[in-house]
């Protein structure tokens, strides 16, 4: 079944160009070769099959180029195509619809949000170095913050040190879930610097080279039972130049949010492109299978599974773009980000699950995108902050409003 995206007569006439471009390139050069791009992949891929998913790929990626939709989160000067916010924030909820289409775009994460933070803070030296060579696809890199024996949902725990000696940073600590380690060349790792003020005000991102000696990675943990690149990596003495730290010393904590902010909203449109794929299988079977006498769909216990997931879609997605567009319009949406946060990754793990419901057996099977989206929904729930610490938010800011004599303002 093909992605049915029709202009949105409320949007500006750009952003509806974005969709039905993306959504072109989605149903015409991805969809039908969704196995074939990543059979290297799987069990037992054979080198011809990893040639033939090779060469499909660069023909997309050469389709994306000429359309102009190439890294929407880079401007033009980088080589993207230097999409604005909401721009971005549509077109991802069209590409998601097939799993993996982000990497066609030029997005991939960790590198995505890595080139964003060094456009941002990153010196005219440290682009040409790191940036420039990331975005030609030259380099790979990591983004190193989480550890093992400190609370990841709180940064200001982090134990990992670099301390100044001489004109160098010598680092120390532990960390894991570091995503593409192995192909990394480059990790933007978080540490604690000497300082004065609150915890948060002692944090500093430093670009660590991976051959640098004391860099050593222990393993690529494993991930729902698979190996996978998401690696533990310590740092013993390692030294690298004071002039690899990103920003003044100091910023890294603000670094790290400006890197999830916007990314939060991104990743919720994903999740929306991705419920959009899993409700279209689900209703697909329905009207389908033949069980007991009868189709799918015309069993109530069927219809209260299309009705729920439709009312999931509709919420998450509306809520995700009332977030973008108060972030659009200067307003504060920190509340409204750790809302969405909480909500979308749990429906989709709801619409996923009524999905596989439907589909039986082969809906845990390979055949189908919906186990991956299953542990994807899942673990969404934990990274970039888990639900638990996003509702203390939410209630702190709410809170605050009201002690100050305020009520929240739902229209805004
Ligand atoms: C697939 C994957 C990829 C990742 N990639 C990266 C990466 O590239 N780089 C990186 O640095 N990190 C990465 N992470 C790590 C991720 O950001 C952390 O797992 C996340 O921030 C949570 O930290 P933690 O695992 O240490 O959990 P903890 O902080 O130990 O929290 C555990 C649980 O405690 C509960 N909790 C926490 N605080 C509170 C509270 N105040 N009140 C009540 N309950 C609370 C929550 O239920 C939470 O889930 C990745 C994680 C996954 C799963």
């Amino acid at each position: 079944m093909q992605m049915n995206v029709k202009p949105i007569p409320t949007l500006d006439p750009r952003i509806n160009e974005i969709r039905t471009l993306t959504a072109q390139i989605v149903n015409r050069e991805i969809l039908p070769n969704e196995r074939k791009l990543w059979a290297g992949w799987r069990d037992g891929a054979t080198s011809e099959d990893r040639r033939a998913a090779r060469e499909l790929r660069e023909g997309i990626k050469q389709k994306v180029k000429q359309a102009g939709l190439w890294a929407p989160h880079l401007p033009p000067d980088y080589g993207g195509s230097g999409l604005n916010f909401l721009e971005h924030a549509y077109m991802n909820e069209v590409l998601a619809y097939s799993v993996g289409a982000a990497s066609l775009f030029g997005v991939v994460a960790p590198n995505s949000g890595n080139q964003q933070i060094l456009l941002k803070y990153g010196t005219e030296e440290q682009k040409k170095k790191w940036l420039v060579p990331l975005t030609e696809g030259k380099m790979e890199s990591g983004f190193s913050m989480t550890e093992p024996d400190s609370a990841g949902s709180d940064p200001r725990s982090i134990k990992t040190t670099a301390r100044r000696e001489g004109d160098q940073w010598v680092i120390n600590g532990h960390k894991w879930f570091t995503s593409n380690g192995f192909r990394a060349d480059f990790l933007i790792v978080m540490c604690r610097t000497e300082g004065v003020g609150a915890d948060n005000g002692r944090m500093t991102q430093i670009i660590v080279p991976k051959d640098t000696p004391g860099l050593k990675i222990v393993r690529g943990v494993e991930v729902w039972g698979r190996p996978s690149d998401h690696c533990e990596i310590v740092y013993d003495d390692v030294r690298v130049p004071l002039t690899n730290a990103l920003g003044r010393a100091g910023s890294g904590h603000q670094a790290a949010q400006d890197r999830l902010g916007a990314g939060r909203i991104y990743h919720c449109m994903n999740s929306i492109g991705q419920m959009w794929r899993a409700f279209d299988l689900m209703v697909e079977r329905a009207m389908m299978r033949e069980v007991h006498g009868g189709k799918l769909e015309s069993k109530q216990f069927i219809q209260g599974f299309i009705a729920d997931s439709y009312i999931d879609i509709q919420s998450a997605r509306l809520m995700t773009i009332h977030c973008a567009e108060k972030m659009e319009g200067g307003g504060d949406p920190r509340t409204d980000i750790s809302a969405i946060k909480i909500f979308v990754p749990a429906a989709y793990e709801r619409v996923v699950d009524r999905a596989i419901q439907v589909w039986g057996a082969a809906g845990v099977s390979g055949d189908l995108p919906l186990a991956g989206m299953f542990t994807g929904a899942r673990t969404l729930r934990i990274a970039d902050g888990p639900d638990e610490v996003h509702k203390i938010l939410i209630a702190k800011n709410i809170l605050a409003r009201y002690h100050n004599g305020e009520s929240w303002d739902f229209g805004n």
